[in-house]
């Protein structure tokens, strides 16, 4: 026994909670006519998940919930209960006793719950349908329905049989699986589609990554040929720079040097003025000079003149001697005095001394030569005068001369002096003529290097473009000291090198900013590698689809081709036993559909057939009220016995039956129960009287239906 209880709260008619127990295989509910009986049946439809209010005689949720009675409020909420006894695993739980319950309130919110677990209506219908617990219902044969499944097309037919062949499991899964297929088909198309658009793009962006990563590399380059020629150009500039304001600064000082030296040199030469001075006492001394000459000669002519009046006189003394005149003695001496007086530079002495050999050679004086003799002392001493006077004059000539010789000396020493001054000076100023030349040319060197600095730093700036901050890596590069001195031909071939690759660069024309290409790149690649790949996924979960569609297809059809078969054989079985005799039959037809403008579609259904003993009634149409019911029972109870379902309810389906059938029928019934719990609602005895456990349902006069549990006499009353 699988199904344990139901309870309904605020369900229709069951304003006040009821609960119904199924101790055994059959359970009859029994009451008068519209005290609520078949509430109870579609309280099972309902908790199982009927979407149809048809099929539960409502129009809205609402009208499921009570509407209030004498005494009793309308409910806020109808809620039925169903708990099965699952320690036969039943059902797909682990648990011995599941419930489920539905809900619905006002507003038509409805709730589903499996042991009290929010679930969703899915849930449900797929933990009943797993039991054999079908959503067509075909197990819950309401009022006056029993004969639906011989009013209904094939293809509905077909439906009900499928259902109650357990097969409608197989079909959800078919269903979801062609809903899967469906969705990866659309999401084939979308990948594709977007493949589609996204490919020309990422071969677009492709081509600009190659341009960026030949970019990249250039520019990885440049930097490279940066760092080093801008280490080397700033290194050879600060050098440069050093030693050109040091040779600016030296030449400063030299030139200041110079030009100090200059001014000393200038200080040196004498001025016209001095020379002019020194001219003029010149002339003054020339001019003494020449006068106290005038006046020695006027001396020395005095002195010439007294030595020859000496001379006469001497001669005069000589001759007044006795004795001859060695002539030849005379004649030395004379030669004598003309040697002294041609060597000598005074000639007083040389007078002095031919006096005195005269004086010797004449002896003996006379009174002529007394006189003479005093005329001679007295010249001696006029001559004397003439010569101490004479000897003055030398001294001063000799003073003056001195003077001059000074004078002239001191002036030819300053003149030479001022001309070396003047030749120093020259030389200076050539000296530093080429010393400013070189300062102009050491100041153009400044100059110069102050543009190259300026250049350098424009080259920067413009560098900083192309590659970014990292173009003050040179900072980092060490350039050797032995480097320093390198010829600047290297440095140029460094600067042809940058130029050539700025131009390359610049001829890509991929900037700076391609990073964001190169990240977008990456981001379309993976995209499109990940719709390629989920392109995959889908394809091959297509085929896995369209595969379980083949085989849950096969499957279906061959359980439901041999499910036919053997609820034909028994619907055959059945039929003979309440009709005693005849034949009845089911059988798969298939016919083809063709709409206009639509292929045409193959539809499968399931037909029956019937002969009734001793009649030639072949068209179900036909057929009688009772006849119809017990065909309905026998094709019903053929499902039943084929793939018995946990429980059957039956709402009235014997109220057509007369006593003879109505025994038939609860044969049916309790063989029936053998297979599956049976809950009838009925007004029928022999059906009241096959059942274990009997509920009375009575309403009264307050609206609400209430539930007891009856004995059988009991119920044959309540029935009434
Ligand atoms: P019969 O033997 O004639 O088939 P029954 O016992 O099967 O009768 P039901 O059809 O189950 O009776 O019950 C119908 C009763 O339920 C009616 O009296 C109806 O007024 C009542 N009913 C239906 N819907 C509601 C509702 N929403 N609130 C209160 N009562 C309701």
């Amino acid at each position: 026994m699988y199904l344990k209880e139901l309870r309904i709260e605020g369900f229709k008619s069951f304003g006040k909670s009821a609960v119904l127990s199924f101790p055994t295989a059959i359970t009859a509910i029994v009451g008068p006519n519209g005290s609520g009986k078949s509430n109870v049946a579609e309280a099972f439809r309902f908790v199982m998940g009927e979407q149809s209010m048809k099929s539960m005689r409502g129009k809205r949720g609402e009208d499921l919930l009570f509407n209030g009675g004498t005494g009793a409020n309308r409910a806020n909420r109808a809620k039925v209960s169903i708990v099965f006894d699952n320690t036969e695993q039943l059902l797909n739980s682990s648990f011995d006793e599941v419930s489920v319950s539905r809900t619905v309130y006002r507003n038509g919110t409805n709730e589903y719950a499996i042991n009290g677990t929010q679930v969703r209506h899915r849930d449900v219908v797929e933990l009943l349908a797993k039991a054999n617990i079908g959503s067509t219902g075909h197990h819950i044969i309401s009022q006056g329905e029993a004969d639906r499944i011989l009013h209904a097309s094939n293809e509905e037919r077909k439906e009900i049989l499928e259902d109650g062949l357990g097969l409608k499991l197989l079909q959800y899964r078919r269903i979801e699986a062609e809903k899967k297929l469906r969705r990866a088909q659309a999401n084939i198309a979308e990948t594709d589609l977007i493949l589609r658009e996204t490919t020309p793009h990422l071969r677009h962006l492709k081509r600009q990554v190659e341009r960026y990563e030949k970019s990249k590399k250039i520019r990885e380059e440049l930097l490279h040929l940066y760092a080093v020629y801008l280490a080397y150009e700033t290194t050879y500039l600060a050098t440069a720079r050093c030693a050109a304001e040091e040779e600016y600064d030296t030449l400063q000082e030299r030139i200041s040097g110079i030009t100090k030296a200059i001014t000393k040199e200038k200080k040196k030469a004498v001025s016209e003025q001095q020379v002019a001075e020194m001219g003029k006492q010149e002339k003054s001394l020339s001019d003494a000079l020449r006068a106290v000459r005038d006046k020695r000669d006027v001396a020395s002519r005095e002195i010439g003149r007294l030595e020859g009046e000496r001379a006469a006189l001497q001669r005069l003394t000589k001759d007044a001697k006795s004795e001859p005149i060695d002539r030849e003695a005379l004649r030395r001496l004379y030669k004598e005095v003309q040697h002294r007086f041609m060597t000598a530079d005074e000639y007083g002495a040389v007078i002095t001394y031919a006096l005195q050999q005269l004086q010797a050679m004449l002896g003996r004086k006379s009174a002529v030569q007394q006189e003479a003799e005093k005329q001679l002392a007295h010249l001696q001493k006029k001559q004397e005068a003439v010569q101490e006077q004479m000897s003055a004059l030398q001294k001063e000539e000799q003073q003056y001369a001195c003077a001059q010789e000074a004078l002239h000396t001191r002036k030819e020493q300053e003149i030479a002096v001022a001309r070396q001054s003047e030749k120093n000076e020259l030389a200076l100023i050539t000296e530093k003529n080429t010393f400013e030349q070189t300062l102009a040319e050491a100041r153009h060197t400044l100059a110069v290097l102050r543009e190259d600095e300026e250049n350098i730093q424009r080259e920067m700036t413009e560098g900083a473009v192309l590659i970014g901050s990292a173009i003050n890596n040179y900072k980092s590069v060490v350039v050797p000291q032995e480097a320093q001195d390198e010829d600047r031909e290297k440095q140029k071939e460094r600067r042809r090198l940058l130029e050539r690759k700025k131009i390359e660069l610049e001829t890509i024309g991929a900037g700076g900013d391609n990073e964001e290409i190169y990240t977008e790149y990456q981001r379309v690649s993976e995209r499109v590698a990940f719709l390629q790949t989920e392109k995959k996924d889908l394809l091959h979960s297509m085929q896995d689809c369209e595969e379980g569609i083949k085989t849950i297809q096969k499957e279906v059809e061959t359980r439901f081709k041999a499910g036919v078969q053997a609820i034909s054989a028994e619907f055959g079985k059945l039929f003979t036993i309440l009709f005693g005799g005849g034949r009845a039959t089911i059988a798969i037809e298939k016919r083809t559909v063709a709409k206009e403008g639509e292929e045409p579609e193959m539809r499968v259904g399931v037909a029956v057939q019937v002969a009734l003993p001793h009649k030639k009634i072949s068209a179900l149409e036909q057929l009688s009220g009772g006849e119809r019911a017990l065909v309905s029972i026998a094709l019903l109870f053929a499902i039943s016995q084929v793939t018995p379902p946990p429980f059957l309810i039956l709402d009235e389906t014997d109220a057509a039956l007369d006593e003879a059938n109505s025994r038939r029928y609860g044969d049916m019934i309790e063989s029936l129960a053998k297979q599956s719990q049976l809950i009838l609602i009925t007004h029928n005895r022999e059906t009241m009287h096959r059942a274990g456990a009997l509920y009375g349902v009575t309403m009264g006069s307050t609206g609400l239906s209430a539930l007891l549990s009856v004995q059988f006499d009991e119920a044959v009353r309540v029935a009434k």
